[in-house]
């Protein structure tokens, strides 16, 4: 870069070279759909450091911060020298509106580090005015003027540093902190919750099994659903945790089940991003499946059918291995994804669960059941086991039995309970049976 284009004392680009950087950006964003943020961020207690060092030491704070801030950003960012005590960092390529957020956070967390100048500590305070590309604005004036109203806004609340001139996005994002800051306390106290939902035999009527599904409290207590917090949970890769600690559940309670002569296989749902972690899984299951007392037929691992579209080879791997330490395997969401037939027909596979919302309009609808008797002979037809989820009403389960569909899951016989409700449901169920 021409040296003209840079400050003097921090070596980073001056301000005004920021028009130019985004107009280049905003062409690129056009061009590859991602987003860009732009940071301004403020140092709050420059004038108190400015005393503390004296004016002849202040560049040295400067130049520290500069460095920090190229040691903390990518490559393809820039971070300009916008003012005396401002600087503008623009994130690019961002693939997510929420990702912004670990920009800011990160440079929050690197530029508030104490630090030593001439002999004296220094606590950098720093707040930020967040605005993002496309999002809020196209027009480069526009944006440095977004960013400084955001920064204004944060500057005018001590109780915040940092503020998105985008409330609505701001708000988003702060719930998925929320979420994800509930999901950290709740793994690290071992608070989640495991609800178990009946599988029955469509010929008999007995329990042949359950499946575990998982819940977290939120910090007023309320019971959240999956739907609520597994997204989150897989976008940041906590899943991984959240996966350990429902695998080791559901084997130490097969194991206690068993000594307890309750013998129900345990249906457990396996996210697309534990498998595409597969080392890390495999050794679970290995390490799990080594227990004492374990039984791994016993434990049946519900896979989305989304996944095998994925890559053939790899899950087919996966799936002999995993099929190898004695597991069962289970094709959850049957017929909502575009898996290939002939790639399924090699797979090792015991089980698919068809979705529940093929049963919707069932046996109302004409055509809604002849698509789901289909799906049922075409399961049945590659000596899969059948399962058909969310069985709500006497004439689906009838439906099931002429269809001669092997088990169901659904509110008609029970909706997922916690561990001790289900024993007692449980013993009143078999007594009746
Ligand atoms: P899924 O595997 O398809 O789970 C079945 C969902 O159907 C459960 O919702 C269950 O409560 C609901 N359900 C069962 N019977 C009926 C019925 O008759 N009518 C209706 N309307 N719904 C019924 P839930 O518990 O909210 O779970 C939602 C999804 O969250 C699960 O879908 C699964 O994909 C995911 N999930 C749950 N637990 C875990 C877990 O431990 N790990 C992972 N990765 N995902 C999980
Ligand atoms: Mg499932």
């Amino acid at each position: 870069m021409d040296p003209n284009l840079l400050d003097t004392v921090t070596g980073l680009p001056k301000r005004g070279h920021l028009w130019s950087v985004l107009d280049d950006i905003l062409i690129q964003i056009k061009r590859q759909e991602t987003y860009c943020g732009v940071l301004l961020v403020n140092i709050d207690n420059m004038g108190e450091i400015s005393i503390l060092v004296g004016e002849g030491n202040i560049n040295d704070f400067l130049t520290l911060i500069a460095a920090r801030l190229n040691k903390c950003l990518w490559d393809m960012d820039t971070a300009v020298r916008f003012d005396e005590h401002q600087f503008v960092i623009i994130a690019n390529s961002i693939k997510r509106p929420e990702n912004i957020h670990v920009v800011m956070k990160k440079v929050q967390e690197y530029l508030t580090i104490e630090c030593e100048i001439d002999g004296q500590q220094i606590n950098p305070s720093i707040t930020v005015g967040i605005t993002l590309l496309p999002y809020d604005s196209c027009e480069v004036e526009e944006i440095i003027a977004n960013a400084n109203v955001a920064l204004q806004m944060a500057l005018a609340n001590s109780e915040v540093s940092y503020y998105y001139y985008n409330q609505e996005l701001g708000q988003r994002i702060e719930e998925r902190e929320d979420v994800k800051n509930s999901i950290l306390s709740t793994l690290a106290n071992e608070s989640f919750i495991l609800q178990l939902q009946p599988k029955i035999a469509v010929k008999t009527g007995e329990v042949r099994g359950i499946e575990a599904l998982v819940r977290m409290k939120d910090v007023d207590g309320n019971i959240l659903p999956p739907n609520d917090f597994i997204p989150i949970a897989e976008s940041s890769n906590l899943i991984l945790k959240i996966g350990e600690w429902v695998l080791e559940e559901c084997c130490a309670l097969s194991i206690e089940w068993q000594n307890l002569g309750i013998n129900l296989p345990i249906s457990i749902n396996i996210s697309d991003v534990q498998l595409k972690n597969s080392a890390s899984l495999l050794a679970l299951l290995h390490k799990l499946s080594a227990r004492k007392d374990a039984k791994p037929h016993n434990i049946i691992l519900e896979i989305s059918e989304n996944i095998i579209s994925g890559g053939e080879t790899l899950v087919s791997a996966l799936l002999t291995e995993i099929k190898n330490y004695g597991y069962q395997v289970s094709i959850d969401g049957f017929g909502s994804g575009f898996s290939s037939l002939s790639v399924l027909k090699n797979l090792k596979v015991d089980e698919i669960k068809i979705d529940r919302n093929f049963l919707s309009d069932v046996p109302e609808d004409d055509k809604s059941t002849a698509i789901f008797k289909s799906i049922i002979m075409l399961g049945q037809s590659m000596d899969f086991r059948v399962v058909v989820m969310g069985v709500e009403h006497q004439a689906q389960s009838d439906l099931l039995k002429e269809y001669g569909c092997d088990e169901f899951q659904g509110f008609l016989i029970s909706e997922p309970l916690e561990r001790n409700k289900f024993l007692e449901w449980f013993k009143t169920y078999q007594n009746s049976h």
